[in-house]
């Protein structure tokens, strides 16, 4: 029997008792407002059971967002390279990226966090492991459809 493979199974079975279980817990809840350390610790527990763990850890700040309820952001116009310089649609691999994503602070339901958080997850996946140059709402994005289905979440563009 192959260890490895086994671990595989095992994560995303975990994951799919979590998600259940959490579900159960919060199904009565109106507004979720999500701690730093819930942020965090689902994000280990999604890159885990989704990801293989191949996601690098990134900072996720909880914050008032107007147009989204995440994002996941490719940083390069900071100091070290000024505004202008790229394509601004895609990302330039070639130089230093900072990746983190940001949340909104306060979802319908819990289910709206954790089905937004691993959306952004997969962002980053595409970003740091595909090095998508786009890494938008393309096949990419959606080859995830399944395994999140799998996992009882929903993959959806918005
Ligand atoms: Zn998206």
């Amino acid at each position: 029997m192959k260890k490895t493979k086994s671990k595989k199974v095992n994560a995303r079975k975990q994951l799919k008792v979590k998600l259940e279980n959490t579900l159960t817990r919060h199904k009565n809840v109106v507004g979720f407002k999500p701690t730093q350390q819930q942020v965090y610790q689902w994000f280990r527990v999604l890159n885990r059971g989704l990801f293989n763990s191949r996601l690098p850890m990134v900072p996720i700040f909880v914050k008032n967002l107007h147009k989204d309820w995440g994002r996941c952001v490719a940083n390069w116009d900071n100091r070290k390279t000024p505004k202008g310089k790229f394509d601004q649609r895609v990302i330039p691999y070639h130089i230093d990226v900072e990746f983190y994503i940001e949340l909104h602070r306060k979802f319908p339901k819990w289910k709206d966090f954790v089905e937004t958080l691993a959306h952004e997850m997969v962002h980053l996946y595409q970003m740091t492991w595909l090095k998508d140059p786009y890494s938008n709402h393309n096949a990419n994005f959606f080859a995830w459809k399944n395994k999140f289905k799998n996992a009882g979440l929903g993959l959806t563009r918005c």
